[in-house]
C-alpha cells in the first residue's frame, strides 16, 4: 500500500503524461503572460440593426507573446479556468476594459457600452461584485456602460454565491447579458430569475438563417421570448448580408459579427468610436 501512489504512474500512458505536461507548461506560460504584459484586448463592435450604428464593444482576450506567437482563446481559456488563473486574468480584463471605455468621448446618443466575459469561477469568488464596484470607481466608468456576459451554464451554479454576485452586480447598475444562449443546459426558469438586459443568440443558430428553417424557427422563438420579457436580443456571429436581412425581419435588435466588424486592436476601436461620435 505504501508504494501505491508512486507506482500509480505506471498506469499513465505516455500519451496521457504528455498531454498533462503540455497543459502544465501552458499554465505556467500563461501565468507569465499575465505578469509579463503579453495579454491584450481586442474589441468587437456591436451594431444596432435599425440604423447600423455602433452601440458598444465586446472585449475579447488575445495572447501574443514577445516573439509574435499567438495562442487562441479556445486553447488557453479552458486552461485558465481549470487552474483558477481565470480569476486574476478576468480582473485584468475588467480593469483594462473599464479604463479604455472611460476614455471614450461622450456624444449625444446613449453612451457606448463595453461588455466583458465573466467565467463561472469568477462569479463564484466571494467579493467579486465589490471588486467590480472598485474597478468602476477607479476608472470613472459609469456602471450602466459596463455589461457582464455570463454563459448560460454559469447560471446552473447552485452555490448561493453566484446568485448573490449577480444580484449585487445588478444593484451596482451593471448590465448583464446571457451569452451563447440556447447552447447550454439552463432552463427558462433560470432566464426569468436572472433577468438579464441582453440575450445573446449563439452563432450556431444564426449561420445560414435565411435558408435554414430550423435555425429561423429557433431564432424567432428566442427573439420573441427575449422581447416579451423586456430584454434586448443580440445575434452573434453574423457574417453575411443575407443573415442580417433575415434577422431584421425577425425583429432582432443588435448584431455582432464579422459582417459589421471583426475584433479590433485598441487603436482601431478608438478610431471607430471617434468616427461614430462625429457622425
Ligand atoms: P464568446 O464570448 O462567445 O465570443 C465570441 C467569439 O466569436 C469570439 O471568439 C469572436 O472573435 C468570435 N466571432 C465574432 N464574430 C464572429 C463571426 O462573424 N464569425 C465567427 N466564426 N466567429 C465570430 P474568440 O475571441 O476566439 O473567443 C472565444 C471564446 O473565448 C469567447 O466566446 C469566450 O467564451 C472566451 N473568451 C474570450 N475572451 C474572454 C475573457 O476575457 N474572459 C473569459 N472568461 N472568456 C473569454
Ligand atoms: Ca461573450
Ligand atoms: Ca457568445
Ligand atoms: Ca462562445
Amino acid at each position: 500500500a505504501k508504494a501505491g501512489g508512486r507506482n500509480g504512474f505506471r498506469f499513465f500512458t505516455r500519451h496521457m503524461t504528455q498531454a498533462a505536461n503540455e497543459r502544465l507548461l501552458l499554465e505556467s506560460r500563461l501565468r507569465q503572460a499575465l505578469s509579463g504584459g503579453e495579454l491584450q484586448l481586442a474589441l468587437q463592435p456591436k451594431v444596432r440593426m435599425s440604423d447600423r450604428r455602433l452601440t458598444g464593444f465586446e472585449a475579447l482576450l488575445r495572447w501574443t507573446d514577445k516573439h509574435g506567437h499567438s495562442t487562441p482563446p479556445s486553447r488557453f481559456i479552458p486552461v485558465a479556468e481549470d487552474s483558477g488563473l481565470i480569476v486574476d486574468i478576468g480582473l485584468w480584463v475588467l480593469r483594462e476594459a473599464c479604463q479604455v471605455a472611460a476614455q471614450w468621448p461622450r456624444h449625444g446618443a446613449a453612451p457606448l457600452t463595453i461588455a466583458v466575459n465573466a467565467s463561472p469561477r469568477q462569479l463564484a469568488q466571494p467579493g467579486f461584485a465589490e471588486e467590480v464596484g472598485r474597478i468602476l470607481q477607479h476608472s470613472g466608468l459609469p456602471a450602466a456602460q459596463l455589461e457582464i456576459e455570463v454563459t448560460e451554464n454559469a447560471l446552473l451554479e447552485k452555490t448561493g454565491v453566484v446568485q448573490q454576485t449577480l444580484q449585487q452586480l445588478k444593484q451596482l447598475g451593471v448590465r448583464l447579458a446571457v451569452d451563447d444562449f440556447g447552447t447550454g443546459y439552463s432552463s427558462l426558469a433560470y432566464l426569468k430569475n436572472f433577468a438579464p438586459n441582453t440575450v445573446k443568440i449563439d452563432r450556431c443558430f444564426v449561420t445560414d438563417l435565411q435558408s435554414r428553417h430550423d435555425n429561423a424557427a429557433i431564432v424567432l422563438a428566442i427573439i420573441t421570448l427575449a422581447k416579451s420579457l423586456g430584454m434586448e436580443a443580440l445575434a452573434e456571429g453574423v457574417e453575411t448580408e443575407a443573415e442580417f436581412a433575415a434577422l431584421l425581419t425577425l425583429g432582432c435588435d443588435t448584431v455582432q459579427g464579422y459582417l459589421t466588424g471583426k475584433p479590433l486592436p485598441l487603436d482601431e476601436a478608438a478610431a471607430l468610436v471617434a468616427a461614430e461620435v462625429e457622425r
